[in-house]
């Protein structure tokens, strides 16, 4: 049977486990995804090794450290300098970030984006960062502190603080923080977001399974908006296609996956 797991701490909350069951049953492949909560970071490839894993996922907060154990790290996971998708290669393991592409699959939708901005400083937003950067979107990045801005400077973005940041048009707004998530925090300044709001035309927020007040702020504006839903999804989808050498038809993954994140 081949073996594939959740990385992470805490991870009895993912849905993971479930998006790749059900695509793995519905193809009828002899396999199991299972959970398993990482308590030494330092573990997390030796664990996969023990474990006789085919692939894994690595979540929070673990990908930055699962990024300096692989044997190797592929595409834009590079850049990022986090991975969240492991995969055996013989006795090697190889390391893909698919949070980045999982997330521009789901903006597809809204259409051209000429600039973009991204409130938060941390792991999510590196990758989209990234993944804007790398499809020619203009994009600056808004953080409540300046100690996590270096690495987006030394990338060449536009780093404001809520003390520095004037703001400008920006088609596309993206809350990467977690304010919001378990309380009723908006991710800067209200009067601030009403500002940002009133000359944009579409919000992301990477937070599913709530609607947060930042999105709810949005709607009232009237702009297209949408949570990170489809983000998981198809980093999902992505990963799913890593872990059988891209084998199968992304369109058809997606398909078998998406009824089982409606659950
Ligand atoms: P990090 O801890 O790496 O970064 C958190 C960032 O948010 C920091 O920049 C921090 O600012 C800022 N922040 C935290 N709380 C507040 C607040 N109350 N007000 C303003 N700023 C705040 O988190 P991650 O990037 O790993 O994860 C962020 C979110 O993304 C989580 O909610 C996670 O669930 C979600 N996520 C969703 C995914 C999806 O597929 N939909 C995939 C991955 C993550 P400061 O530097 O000042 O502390």
């Amino acid at each position: 049977m081949l073996l594939f797991s959740i990385f992470g701490y805490p991870v009895a909350h993912s849905i993971s486990p479930r998006l790749h069951n059900t695509v793995l049953q519905a193809l009828k492949l002899d396999g199991c995804y299972i959970r398993k909560a990482i308590t030494d970071p330092e573990k997390l490839v030796s664990t996969f090794h023990a474990m006789k894993l085919e692939g894994a996922n690595v979540t929070v907060p673990h990908k930055e450290t699962a990024f300096a154990q692989c044997d190797e790290v592929r595409g834009i996971a590079k850049e990022i300098g986090a991975v969240n998708t492991l995969v055996r290669e013989g006795t090697r393991v190889i390391g893909y970030n698919t949070d980045a592409e999982g997330f521009y699959e789901a903006i597809k939708p809204f259409g051209y984006i000429r600039n973009a901005l991204i409130l938060g400083a941390g792991g999510t937003a590196k990758a989209i960062a990234i993944i804007l950067k790398a499809h020619e979107i203009e994009t600056t990045i808004l953080n409540r502190s300046a100690s996590r801005l270096a690495f987006f400077e030394a990338k060449g973005f536009t780093c404001k603080t809520w003390q520095t940041f004037t703001s400008l048009p920006y088609d596309l707004i993206i809350n990467t923080t977690s304010a919001g998530l378990k309380d009723e925090e908006y991710p800067c300044e209200p009067e601030l977001l009403k500002n940002i709001f009133a000359h944009s035309k579409y919000v992301f927020d990477v937070i599913y399974n709530k609607p947060t007040p930042f999105l709810e702020l949005a709607k009232n504006y009237g702009l297209t908006c949408k949570d990170g839903k489809e983000m998981l999804l198809y980093q999902g989808v992505f990963a799913f296609n890593l872990f059988f050498s891209q084998h199968y038809d992304v369109k058809m993954i997606e398909s078998l996956m998406r009824p089982a994140f409606d659950i």
